[in-house]
């Protein structure tokens, strides 16, 4: 990590940490946002340490952009962890083969104390890793017939070798072919991330 890069990182966390701490003298204890403040105080310790941006797994450096999105991210793209609460299984594209990774979890927000389990995920080299939310899946046609699982895993299965963006361009594109302009009800959101062959 560059010194230019590492100070901008850790002035982020700085500014995150006097926003928390801010948060919980004004609002009193709060069990999550005393978490967060443990995590970014567990960042800040990890710059003193020397470890900052180590994947904990492999110790190989966490890739920059994903440290931008999240400067608490303690784990490389070979280190992937999902945590999905209640949405429908990611898809993992291997080859020519689709691996559904099922929910860990209840839908987010229906008991204050549920615990989310972790599934690691090890993205391989060609390798993509498919989001999306239940809206796909749902989606129905002029005759009241849903999108379903099989009409995505084949649609995935006939763009595996795109890169994500073509590969999410084209899942979505199949979701409005089937809609024939049926108007939607839910939300529709789609991610992509592949692991560049190398
Ligand atoms: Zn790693």
């Amino acid at each position: 990590m560059s010194i230019d890069f590492s100070s901008v990182m850790r002035g982020q966390l700085e500014q995150r940490r006097d926003r928390v701490a801010r948060a919980i003298s004004s609002g009193g204890p709060d069990p999550q946002l005393t978490a967060l403040l443990n995590e970014v105080d567990a960042a800040l310790q990890r710059f003193e340490s020397g470890t900052y941006g180590l994947c904990e797994v492999c110790h190989d450096t966490v890739e920059a952009d994903r440290l931008i999105s999240n400067p608490l991210e303690r784990f490389c793209l070979d280190h992937l962890n999902i945590c999905n609460a209640g949405h429908p299984p990611a898809l993992l594209i291997r080859g020519g083969r689709i691996e559904p990774i099922s929910a860990t979890g209840l839908p987010l927000g229906m008991f204050p104390d549920q615990k989310f389990s972790i599934d690691r995920v090890k993205l391989e080299a060609g390798d993509t890793l498919l989001l999306y939310t239940d809206g796909v899946l749902e989606t129905l046609n002029n005759t009241g017939e849903e999108y379903g699982m099989p009409r995505l895993v084949h649609i995935t299965t006939a763009s595996r070798s795109m890169p994500a963006d073509r590969l999410v361009a084209s899942c979505l594109a199949d979701v409005t072919t089937f809609r024939e302009g049926t108007s939607r009800f839910d939300d529709i959101t789609m991610m992509g991330i592949r692991r560049e062959p190398s």
